[in-house]
This record gives C-alpha cells, structure tokens and sequence, in this order.
C-alpha cells in the first residue's frame, strides 16, 4: 500500500511537472500563429474614427482597423493595413497589391468586371442621414443624397435597397456640405461614427442629424472571387467568428468617446473668428500707434536738430543756414515787397574782445542781435553769419526809416559800452544791397550778401564807420517808387494831384474841340512829377486806380460846372490796362459818374490804349462794347505805338483811332513815315472811324495832315497841358 501511494505520490508529482511546464509552452505557442502569413490590406482614408491615420506613426488606425486585426490575428495572420490610393473600392479590388480591402457592405463587381466575395460581417454600420438644420426632408423614396466617392460601394448597396432615392457623389466632405447647403441634395449620408465625428467642426454646426431617417449597414472585409480569395475569406471568417461582442464594443468605444475632434486653424478661426479678429486688430492697431509713435519722434529729433541748424546759439537769431532759407521764402511769398540786404560787420570787435574780455564781446554781439531784432517784423530776418558778422533782410522803407533805424538802433550799439561808463565807442560798418526783380525770381542770398559786402569793404577801408550802397542807383530808384506808393493818398486828399487839360483842336478851323485830361503831381518834396514818373509805379503797385478814378470824378465835376456857365464841352480820359478788370464794372461807374453830375454820355470820351487791346482783347473788347451800349465815346490811343496795330483795326469796335504821330516820325525815314501815315489816315477814314492825331509840334505837320485828310489834331504846336484855370480861360 505504501508503495503504490509512494507510486501514486510519483505520479502526481510527474503530471505536476508536466503540466507546470506544458503550461508555458501553451502560451508561447500563440506567437507561432501570429507569426502566419501576411495579410495586406488595404483602406481608405480620412474617414475618421472607421479609417484614419495616426497622427505619430501615420499608419492606418481606426475602429475598422481593429476589428479587422483583431479577427485576422484570430484567424492566424499578421496583418498591415494599407492606406488606398484608388479612388473607390471598385478600382482597388483589381489591383494586386491587395489581398483584402474594406469595407464592403455586399459583394460587388471590380472595375475590370471581376466578382468578388466579402467576408461575414464584422460590425453592424449604422448609417445616418444629416440634413440643413430644420429642412424638411421630402419622402425618402424621392430623396437626392449626397455621398463621398469613396463610399461608392455603400452607395450601390444603398441603391439597390433604395432604388427611388438619387445619389451624387463628390470628392470631399466639405464639397458635400456645400452641395447641401446649395440645395443640390437634400440629405448627405453616411455611418454615424463618422458623422459623430465630422459634426464636432464648428462651422457645421447648421447640420442636423436625423435620427429617424437610419440604417445599418454590413461591414465586412472583401476580395476577389479566386480560390486564394476564398481561403482568406474562410479564414477570415473564423477570426470574425471568434469576435465577441463585447470587443466590438470596447473597440468602437475606444475610437470615438474616447477621441476628442481635432480642431485645425479653420476652426478655431470659425469659433473664435470674432475674438480672434479683435485682437488681430487690437495688435495692428498698436503697431500702427506704435510706428506713428516712432515716426513723431523721429520727426520731433530732426526738427529740433534742423532747428539748432537754423539758429546761432549765442545770439538765438537764424544762422546763415536759417536765413537763407528764410529770405529765399520771403522772397517767394512777397515779390511786391522792396527789400534791403544789409551785411553787418564790428569794425573793432577783435581790440573789444582783447581789451575788455570775450564775456564782453559776446554780450556786445547778443546786444546787438537783439536790439535789432526789435525792429523787424515777420516779413524780415537777420542771421548771425560768424563772429561778429550779421546780415538783415528788411523792407525798404524809404530814406526816413534808414536814418531812423540808424538813429535808434546803430546809435545805441555805438554806444553799447560808452553807456556802461567805458571808453570803447562801437564802430559798425554795413553795407547794403537794393534788391532787384531779378532776385525774387531766383533768390541767390551768397550772391547778394557778396554785393553788400562789397559796399560795406568800401566803408571799412575809407570811414570809421557807417554804412553805403552796393548800387545806389537802385536805392534812388526804390526811394522814388516808395515816395510815390506811400505818398499817393495823402496827396490826392491834400491836393498835390492835380488835373490838367490839354486842348484838341480842328486845324480847318481853329476850334477847340475837346481836350485830354492829364494828371500832374505837385509832390511836397520833389516838386513837379510827369505822369512817367508815376504812372508805371502806380500801375506796378496796383495803385493807379485810385489814381484815376480821382482824375475821372474831377473831370466829371469840372464838366458839370461849365455846363452850368453853359458852355459845353468834351473830354477824353485815360483809363490804364489794370482799371479794367473782371471784377471791376468801369463802364458801369462811368455812367453813375454821368447820371451824378448830370452830363451828357457824349462829353466823356473814354482813351485806352492800343497795347492793352493786345494784352487781354476779349475783356477790353467786352468793355468797350458796354461803354458803348452806354452811349460813350472809346478811343484808341497811342495807336501805331504796339505791334498789331492793323490787326487791332479789324478786331476791336472802338470810335475814334487816336494816331500818335511820334511814334511813325520820332525814328527812320521821315518821308517813309509820312507816306505810312498817309495811307493809314485813308484806312481809318475808309473803316469809317473817327480820327484825332496827337503829338502835332509843327506847322509843317499840321499842314501834311491836313493835306491828308485830317483835320482834329492835339499837340505842342496848339498847346500843351495847362492847369484847368488856364484852359477855362481859353473860352470855347
Ligand atoms: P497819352 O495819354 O498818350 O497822353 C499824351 C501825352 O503826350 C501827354 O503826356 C502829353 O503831354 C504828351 N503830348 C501831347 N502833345 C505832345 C507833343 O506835341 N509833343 C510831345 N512830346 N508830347 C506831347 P503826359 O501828360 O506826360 O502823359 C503821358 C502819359 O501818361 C499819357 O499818354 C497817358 O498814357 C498817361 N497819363 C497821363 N495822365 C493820366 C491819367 O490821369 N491816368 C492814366 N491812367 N494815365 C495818364
Ligand atoms: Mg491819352
Ligand atoms: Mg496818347
């Protein structure tokens, strides 16, 4: 007994044995299936979560992809998943790489025509309509739906199901979101893990899933019908088999709960594009700031640096770089005005800077710059060129204004130190130059500083002191155009203006026709001034209105008051070329002048001259029509003085030529000259114009003109201007 326990204790000990080691070997007999043949197949992409690639890896992942291994690995193959590059299932079947592609729902027919056969199904698909949120949806036998290509199978199983619903396929998942939302389909369809995907992306939030509208589909692994298809199908099938639901399950759980949609920048763009612009904008908006911000600064910086360029830091006037640029602006922005250039220079500043220290040479120069800068006004500048160099620019007042400046400013620099109890008399040498219409053309400050420079060396090396012109001509000249423009007023309200007349005369016989007001300036200082003293001066300075409108009311008012002693008679007044403007309605004064002093249009003849026609005929003729319509007189005077004196004939409707002989018999050929004068007094007369010949100095050129024809002559030979007293006393 004993020993067969002993036997029976062996025994046990033996199968123990045996089974503690058969137990590994069982488990690592499972490495040696999966180490079977190869299974290549092959699956479509992007169509999560059933296929899709791996972010990491890239290789094929998804709930198909799973359950196929899982049941390929069942039934003792190793498997790589292949991601399709064939546009459908149909194209795939017929290429070789393959030797399993899913997913199928039935077996269906290659692109070459080949059948196929498909294993048992490895899940239930459900597969869901998604409409525009809200659409109705029109009876599901009329209905058109939208499909992916790739899904070409599931759409010929859906149409032999359904045969009523349309199916259009597109490419992309958004060209079937578009389709929808354009209205070409009513539904789009697909399996619902795939939409339980695809529906997270926030722009397609207006789709709806219908849940009423669902089906399911088979989802099963498919091959050519070949025998080695049919044993991998068999094979296939075993593995499918031993897949419990459960793993079903954890596989679909594991592939869409547990996978969260990815965003791409699309959509965060489309769920934050609000917030995400306002900070786009927040941010441009802060580089705009802050590059405006660099811009002033910068702007600030090189203004501040143009303005320490511009000045002279000791004195704080411009520099010779500011002045420059300011004289060239003045000069710009007032041509009108007459301006002097001054350069200023201390003839002993090199003995005050050794004698009294250069403290006091420096205050001297600030002294100096600031007491000139009190007399000037913003239309002149001064610059401190070096040392103790200056240079003003100022309006040319007149000789007054010079001794004036010279008076209270150059006296009290004089005396700058001598006021401060020491001995040192400044002396100041300046010297000035007259600017000339050429230099507000093209400003050239070197040059014309050059110029008074010139005058002021004169004064240095000949007076102690004091200041001369560089073109004293000039200076007179200005001195004349100042005494006029500044005096016009006060002399036509204190009587220096006066008019004189100068009788017309017919020469058949002897009567005095008429005569021609001229004016004549009893200047306080300068006595007796021409009208060519004055009267271009006037025109320049766009004074001479005033002028003339003073001579034509006196002429009205003498006028007026013969007609009151009842002798009546005719009077030409000269207009200038600047009376006449657009908005000045001269014809229109002349007649309220008539209608004040009661006169006769026909005793005020109107002269304008033959050179203002030229210049602007369409005005002047315009004028002397309404001077006309008026009932006036116009004259042409100075005709044969320009240069289209024929042409003037025909164009303008004046009614009297006012021929000056001087100008056809002052140079030439005399004999020439008369026989002109001869055919042009046939001309006149032959346009049937009026005709009066001024400048007549001799009998022999009275008795010629006679001879031609003409007989109304003004001139020397018959008298000259005399003042309104003497003419009155020449009786009618
Ligand atoms: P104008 O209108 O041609 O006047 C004739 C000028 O010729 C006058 O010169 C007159 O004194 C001068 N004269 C007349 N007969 C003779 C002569 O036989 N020999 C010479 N050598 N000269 C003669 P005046 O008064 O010096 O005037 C010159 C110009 O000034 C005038 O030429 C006219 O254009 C202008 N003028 C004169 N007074 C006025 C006025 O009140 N207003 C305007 N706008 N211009 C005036
Ligand atoms: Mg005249
Ligand atoms: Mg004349």
């Amino acid at each position: 007994m004993k020993e067969n326990h002993f036997f029976r204790s062996i025994l046990t000990i033996i199968i123990c044995a045996i089974l503690v080691l058969a137990a590994p070997m069982t488990v690592f007999s499972a490495p040696e299936t999966a180490k079977g043949e190869e299974l290549i197949i092959g699956v479509p992409k992007d169509r999560c979560p059933i296929f899709y690639s791996d972010d990491t890896t890239k290789e094929a992942v998804g709930i198909g992809v799973d359950l196929m291994r899982s049941a390929a690995e069942e039934a003792g193959y190793r498997v790589s998943f292949r991601i399709m590059e064939e546009e459908n299932l149909k194209d795939a079947l017929d290429n070789e790489e393959y030797d399993v592609i899913m997913p199928f729902g039935s077996a269906i027919k290659s692109t070459a025509g080949q059948s196929s056969i498909v294993t048992e199904n490895l899940i239930q698909t459900p597969f869901t309509l998604v409409t525009m949120g809200g659409n109705d949806m029109p009876p599901f036998n009329e209905l058109k739906v939208g499909m992916l290509y790739s899904l070409s199978g599931a759409a010929e199983t859906v149409h032999n199901l359904y045969p009523g619903i349309e199916i259009k396929m597109y490419d992309t998942m958004p060209d079937c979101v578009k389709a929808l939302r354009k209205g070409e389909v009513d539904a789009l369809l697909h399996n619902s893990y795939v939409w339980s995907y695809v529906l997270q992306k926030p722009s397609y939030s207006d789709l709806t899933v219908q849940p009423s509208a669902m089906f399911s589909m088979d989802f099963r692994a498919g091959t050519l019908d070949t025998p080695k298809g049919q044993e991998v199908v068999e094979r296939l099938n075993e593995g499918i088999a031993t897949l419990s639901d459960t793993r079903r399950q954890a596989i679909i759980l594991d592939h869409t709960s547990r996978r969260l949609y990815k965003y791409d920048f699309m959509d965060y763009l489309y769920q934050y594009g609000l917030p995400i612009s306002l900070i786009v904008i927040l941010f441009l908006a802060l580089i705009v700031i802050a590059i405006q911000r660099i811009y002033v600064i910068r702007k600030e910086q090189a203004e501040k640096v143009e303005d320490m360029l511009d000045h002279d830091p000791l004195t704080g006037v411009l520099s010779m770089r500011g002045f420059r640029k300011r004289v060239e602006e003045l000069l710009k922005e007032n041509p009108d005005i007459p301006y002097l250039l001054s350069f200023v220079n201390i003839k002993n500043f090199k003995y005050i800077n050794d004698s009294l220290g250069m403290d006091a040479g420096d205050d001297l120069l600030r002294f100096l710059a600031s007491k000139t800068k009190e007399t000037l006004s913003e239309k002149e500048a001064m610059c401190r060129i070096e040392a103790d160099r200056f240079a003003v620019l100022r309006r040319s007042g007149g000789e007054e204004l010079l001794n004036k400046d010279d008076q209270d400013v150059v006296e009290s620099i004089r005396n700058y130190f001598v006021n401060k109890g020491k001995e040192n008399r400044v002396q100041i040498c300046g010297g000035v130059y007259v600017l000339i219409p050429e230099d507000y053309k093209n400003a050239d400050v070197d040059h014309m500083l050059d110029l008074a420079r010139v005058a002021e060396k004169r004064v240095r090396e000949t007076k102690s002191d004091g200041y001369e012109f560089y073109n004293p001509e000039q200076w007179e000249r200005g001195k004349r155009v100042a005494n006029v423009v500044n005096h016009l007023h006060s002399a036509l309200r204190d009587g220096e203006i006066q008019v004189w007349y100068q009788p017309q005369v017919d020469y058949g016989t002897g009567r005095i026709t008429g005569a021609e007001a001229l004016c004549r300036w009893n200047h306080s200082r300068l006595s007796w001034l021409q009208p060519a003293d004055f009267i271009p001066t006037l025109e320049e300075s766009g004074l001479i209105y005033d002028l003339d409108s003073f001579v034509w009311e006196r002429v009205c008012q003498d006028l007026k008051r013969w007609n009151e002693q009842g002798i009546k008679r005719f009077v030409s007044v000269n207009v200038s070329r600047n009376d006449i403007r657009e908005d000045r309605d001269i014809p229109k004064q002349f007649y309220n002048l008539i209608q004040k002093y009661n006169l006769s249009t026909d005793q005020l003849r109107i002269e304008i001259t033959e050179t203002a026609f030229a210049e602007n005929s369409d005005l002047l003729i315009h004028t002397t029509e309404k001077l006309q319509e008026y009932g006036f007189q116009v004259e042409m005077d100075d005709f044969g003085s320009g240069y289209s004196s024929l042409h003037m004939l025909k164009e303008v409707p004046v009614d009297r030529i006012k021929l000056d002989l001087r100008f056809l018999t002052d140079a030439g050929d005399l004999e020439k000259g008369q026989l002109i004068i001869g055919y042009m007094i046939q001309m006149i007369h032959s346009l049937g114009m009026q005709l009066i010949i001024e400048g007549v100095e001799t009998v022999e050129q009275a008795d010629f003109l006679m001879d031609q024809g003409s007989m109304e002559m003004q001139g020397f030979y018959f008298y000259k201007p005399m003042p309104v007293e003497e003419f009155e006393k020449l009786g009618q």
